[in-house]
C-alpha cells in the first residue's frame, strides 16, 4: 500500500519551525526531523536582533579590500582558515562577483523587503499567540560609532536603506550619553533605529516548536537524514537510521548543514557555515538597556536574554564549533571600547558558537530545486536568519499550497549563482 507521510521538514531551527508554523493549518501531516535538538544549532545563541536595518548584504563593493586586511590579524571580525577546499574557493569566487554596486543594490531592495515584511509577521505572530513568552520586543536598535570614519559608513548605510523606506536617525555623541547611559563618552555618534526589534532566540524557536506541537506537527529529535533517495522526479525516501518516510514534500531548512543534504541529490548550494561567536553576561557589571550594533568592531549587544549578549566574528572554518579564546576575547575587549562598566565585575554564564549559512550574494535561496517536483530548500540566511524566520516559513508555504508567493522570490532562486 502507497504511505505517505506528508510534509518532512529537515531541520528544526528557526526557518524549519517557522516553515512548520506556517504549514500547520495546511491540512496534510507535518513532521519536523532534526539530527540533534530543536533550535540547538546557529538558532541557538545567536544574538536575537530582529533588524530590517542590516537589510546590506554580505557581499558589497569594498568588501573584499577590507576583507583581506583583517584576515592577517587574528583578532579581527573576519577570518578565513587556510585550506585547498574546492567548494570554498567556488564559493568565494562567486563572493567576488557578487561584490558589485549593481548587485549590492538589488541585493538591499530585496532583504528590505524581506525583513521589514518579517518583522510584520513577527507582530502578527505575538499578537495571535501570546504565550509565546521570548522577550520580544519592538523597540529599535543603537547603531554606534567610535569613529569619524565609520559614522561617515553608517550614515550612508542608512540612506541606503532608508532609500527603501527604513527609518532611522542620528545622534550625536551628546544625545548617545543621553540615550543610552551605558556608552563610554568617548565615542563619534549613532543612528538608531526605531523599527528594529530584539528577543530571545532560544526561546522563541522552542516555544514555537511546542506551539506547532500542539496544533499536530511532530517533532522528531536525534534523526539525522542521512540520505534522500530519488525516483524518477520525486523524493521517494528520506532515510534516518530509526525511520523511513516516504514524503509527498520535502523541505531542507538544515542551515550550515543543507549542502550535505543537498549534495545527496546531486543539486550544488553554495552554503557555507560562517563561525560566529556569543558571550552572555549576568547584569551585575553593564548596565545596557539598548539593543545595539558596536559597528567598527562588528558585535551585536543583546540587553533581554536574562543578562546581556554580545555576539560577533565571522569566521570561514568549515563546520567547526571548537572555542577559539583569542576570539572570545577579541569581542569582550571589543565591547569595551564602547561599553562603561568595569570587566572584572562581569560574571560570563555563556560562550557558544554557531554557524551561520552563508550564500556568495548574502541572500537565502527559497525555491524548489529543478526535476524534483517535491522538494523546496530555504536556507542561506546569513546572519538574518532569525530575522527572516517568518517570512521564509510563509514563503515556503505559499509554494506547498500552490499559491502566488506575498512578496517577490526572484531574488532568491536556487540557479541565480
Ligand atoms: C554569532 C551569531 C549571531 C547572530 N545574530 C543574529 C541576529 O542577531 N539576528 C539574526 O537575524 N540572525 C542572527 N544570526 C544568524 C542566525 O542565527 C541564522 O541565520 C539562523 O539561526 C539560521 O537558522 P536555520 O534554521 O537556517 O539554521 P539552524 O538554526 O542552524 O538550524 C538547522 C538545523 O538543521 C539540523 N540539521 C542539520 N543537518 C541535518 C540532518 N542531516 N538531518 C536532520 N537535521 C539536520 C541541525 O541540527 C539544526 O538544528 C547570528 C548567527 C551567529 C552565529
Amino acid at each position: 500500500m502507497y504511505k505517505d507521510d506528508g510534509i518532512i521538514i529537515i531541520g528544526g531551527g528557526v526557518i524549519g519551525i517557522c516553515t512548520a508554523y506556517y504549514l500547520s493549518s495546511y491540512g496534510q501531516k507535518v513532521t519536523v526531523l532534526d539530527k540533534g535538538k530543536i533550535g540547538h544549532g546557529s538558532s541557538f545563541g545567536n544574538c536575537g536582533l530582529i533588524v530590517p536595518s542590516h537589510s546590506i548584504p554580505i557581499a558589497a563593493p569594498g568588501v573584499v579590500l577590507q576583507g583581506l586586511k583583517w584576515m592577517f590579524d587574528s583578532t579581527s571580525p573576519f577570518y578565513i582558515k587556510p585550506r585547498f577546499n574546492y567548494e570554498l574557493i567556488m564559493w568565494l569566487w562567486k563572493f567576488m562577483k557578487a561584490c558589485n554596486y549593481r548587485k549590492t543594490q538589488k541585493g538591499i531592495e530585496a532583504l528590505v523587503k524581506l525583513t521589514t515584511e518579517s518583522m510584520g509577521l513577527y507582530e502578527q505572530i505575538m499578537d495571535a499567540n501570546p504565550e509565546l513568552d521570548c522577550n520580544f520586543r519592538k523597540d529599535g536598535l543603537l547603531m554606534v560609532y567610535k569613529t569619524a570614519e565609520g559614522y561617515s559608513l553608517g550614515l550612508h548605510e542608512s540612506e541606503e536603506v532608508g532609500s527603501h523606506g527604513v527609518q532611522s536617525q542620528r545622534m550625536t555623541n551628546q544625545e548617545l550619553q543621553r540615550f543610552e547611559p551605558g556608552l563610554r563618552g568617548d565615542l563619534h555618534g549613532g543612528v538608531y533605529y526605531p523599527d528594529d526589534g530584539h528577543f530571545d532566540p532560544y526561546k522563541f524557536v522552542d516555544q514555537l516548536s511546542k506551539l506547532v506541537k500542539s496544533k499536530g506537527v511532530e517533532i522528531i529529535e536525534d534523526a539525522e537524514v542521512k540520505d534522500l533517495i530519488v525516483s524518477g522526479n520525486r523524493i521517494d525516501k528520506i532515510i534516518t537510521p530509526k525511520e523511513e518516510y516516504t514524503p509527498n514534500w520535502t523541505i531542507i531548512t538544515a542551515g550550515a548543514w543543507s549542502p550535505n543534504l543537498s549534495k545527496k541529490i546531486g543539486a550544488e548550494l553554495p552554503v557555507q557555515p560562517a563561525k560566529g561567536y556569543s558571550v552572555s553576561y549576568n547584569r551585575s557589571g553593564l548596565s545596557i538597556k539598548t539593543p545595539m550594533l558596536l559597528s567598527e568592531a562588528k558585535i551585536g549587544v543583546n540587553p533581554v536574554i536574562d543578562g546581556i549578549r554580545l555576539a560577533g566574528t565571522l569566521e570561514l572554518t568549515g563546520i567547526d564549533s571548537s572555542i577559539n579564546q583569542r576570539r572570545v576575547q577579541a569581542i569582550v575587549s571589543g565591547a569595551h571600547e564602547y561599553l562603561t562598566g568595569d570587566s572584572a565585575k562581569f560574571e560570563i554564564t555563556n560562550v557558544w558558537t554557531g554557524m551561520r549559512p552563508v550564500t556568495p550574494d548574502g541572500l537565502p535561496v527559497i525555491d524548489r530545486i529543478p526535476n524534483i517536483e517535491n522538494l523546496i530548500v530555504a536556507t542561506g540566511h546569513a546572519m538574518l536568519g532569525m530575522t527572516m524566520g517568518p517570512v521564509t516559513g510563509r514563503a515556503v508555504s505559499e509554494i506547498v499550497a500552490g499559491n502566488s508567493s506575498s512578496i517577490d522570490l526572484t531574488p532568491l532562486k536556487y540557479g541565480r549563482f
